[in-house]
């Protein structure tokens, strides 16, 4: 049997896609086609889709809500697997929630409000998954998934489910110990405490009024595009170099907030990785300053 027949096999026919526009699958709306696009029902079946892989020597990739990711318009070569709506359970447990990978927070948020749990109003506007933002270690408006995330469950890469506790994660700025590759996050437990709803609730609704004032949410974008540099802002610098507003084909520069790049409507990866460059150079000159990116680049060079 071929790959794909062995992957069909082993997700369920319906579960795999051949050449994927991966557009459809990210928050930029840019990118090619992914070889083999496989959404699997539940951890059974990932590993079955995992042992496929291997054997094949496949590339593979893992793919949550598509919201940090800038996907190449030559598309991804290998199996690009989701983990979505399958892995996304979320239960209340003594002093929190256990939290599937899939969830997206502001899933996982709206069930925290909804049972009088304060920890993660921080989150509640972040467009991710929360396999993606463990990944990343993401934060927003004075916190992040470090001060409330206590374990993590994970698919090593000899197929064994391991806990990953506290300090174990190493998670930093926009860093955790799964960016070293290898791993794929099932879910993990939060850790919240009890809070009035009605303080909850205002907290997430003024937290996400800045967020529509200050982002350009009406764009297609990955969020911040760059790290923050020690000591100032990436949007500050950029704006101060002259560049908001500044296109290259469909990206731009938003005239709103500089640290975004968005997709004006017909962008490709290459226009945002071209004005990508163009900021970094152009800070760099001006500042001393090399950006870093925050948007993950992945797929054919
Ligand atoms: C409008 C907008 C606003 C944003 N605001 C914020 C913000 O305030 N703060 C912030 O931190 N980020 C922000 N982001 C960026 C993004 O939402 C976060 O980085 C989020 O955590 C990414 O989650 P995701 O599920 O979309 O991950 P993806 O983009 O799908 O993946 C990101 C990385 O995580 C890995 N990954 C995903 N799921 C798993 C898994 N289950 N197992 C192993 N690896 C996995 C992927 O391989 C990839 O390397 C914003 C983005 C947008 C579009």
């Amino acid at each position: 049997m071929d790959i794909f027949g062995l992957l069909k096999e082993a997700a369920g026919k319906e579960n795999v896609l051949l050449n994927e526009p991966m557009k459809n699958h990210t928050s930029f709306r840019t990118g090619g086609n992914a070889d083999y696009f496989i959404t699997p029902a539940d951890t059974d079946s990932l590993i079955k889709v995992m042992k496929v892989i291997k054997a094949s020597g496949m590339d593979c990739l893992i793919f949550g809500n598509g919201s940090n990711m800038l996907v190449s318009d030559r598309g991804i070569e290998g199996a690009v697997i989701h983990i979505g709506k399958n892995f996304s359970d979320i239960e209340i447990v003594k002093d929190g929630m256990i939290i599937g990978s899939g969830a997206l927070l502001s899933a996982a948020s709206a069930e925290a409000l909804n049972n009088g749990l304060s920890g993660m109003e921080f989150a509640s506007g972040i467009p991710g998954s929360f396999g993606g933002a463990v990944y990343m270690n993401a934060g927003a408006y004075g916190s992040e998934i470090k001060n409330i995330v206590k374990w993590v469950k994970v698919l090593d890469s000899n197929f064994e489910e391991q806990l990953f506790c506290g300090d174990e994660l190493c998670l930093g700025y926009r860093s955790s110990v799964f960016q070293k590759g290898g791993y794929i996050i099932l879910e993990g437990m939060v850790e919240l405490s009890k809070g009035d709803k009605d303080d909850i609730g205002a907290l997430m609704n003024e937290l996400n009024a800045k967020r529509r004032q200050k982002q350009p949410l009406n764009f297609a974008s990955a969020g911040s595009t760059f790290k923050r540099p020690e000591g100032c802002f990436a949007g500050k610098l950029i704006e101060d170099s002259g560049l908001k507003g500044i296109t290259i084909g469909g990206a731009q520069v938003s005239e709103k907030h500089a640290g975004f790049i968005i997709n004006t409507g017909d962008a490709t990866t290459d226009d945002i990785l071209a004005l990508m460059e163009h900021c970094r150079n152009t800070v760099y000159k001006k500042f001393g300053v090399m950006l870093e990116p925050e948007v993950k680049f992945v797929g054919r060079a």
